[in-house]
Formats: structure tokens, sequence, C-alpha cells
């Protein structure tokens, strides 16, 4: 079964299925806040999520469709 992590952040809640992710850090480089880094694992994790402006840009990056941005109502 598929394990969802979720944190939340001022403006939005981030999705995260870590199976699915491979830890090719492009989501990382691509968060213009820093919230995001590799954990020992080589998996996604939140370090920053005060930081988050929901900006997307991890999930439309990610190739393995393993970050949601789900954007507060
Ligand atoms: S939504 Fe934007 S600011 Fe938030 S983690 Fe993703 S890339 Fe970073
Ligand atoms: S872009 Fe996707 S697969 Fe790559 S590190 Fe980020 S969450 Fe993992």
């Amino acid at each position: 079964m598929i394990q969802i992590e979720t944190n939340k952040t001022p403006k939005c809640e981030l999705e995260i299925k870590k199976q699915w992710c491979k830890g090719c850090n492009l989501c990382v480089a691509a968060c213009p806040r820093s919230v995001l880094a590799l954990d020992l694992l080589g998996k996604i994790k939140v370090v920053e999520a005060e930081k988050c402006i929901a900006c997307g840009l991890c999930e439309s990056t990610c190739p393995d469709f393993a970050i949601r941005v789900i954007k507060n109502a």
C-alpha cells in the first residue's frame, strides 16, 4: 500500500509519496524557498514547511508524481 505523508504549510499541504521518490533531487533544486531536501535514504522530505509559498514547482518538476501541492481553500 502506498503511504502518503502530509505536511502542512501556511498556504498548502504537501503530500509526499516517499515510495515513489527516486531521489533525483529535481524538486529540491526547483524549489525557490529551500523547503525540500533529501533524507539519509535519498528520499524527499520537507525541512522548512513554513517557507513554502505553494508555487507548485516541486509537483510539476517531479517526474515520478511523488509530491502533490494541495492549496488551502
Ligand atoms: S510549492 Fe513551491 S515553495 Fe512549496 S515546496 Fe513546492 S516548490 Fe517549494
Ligand atoms: S523530483 Fe520527485 S523523485 Fe525526484 S527527489 Fe523530488 S520527489 Fe523525489
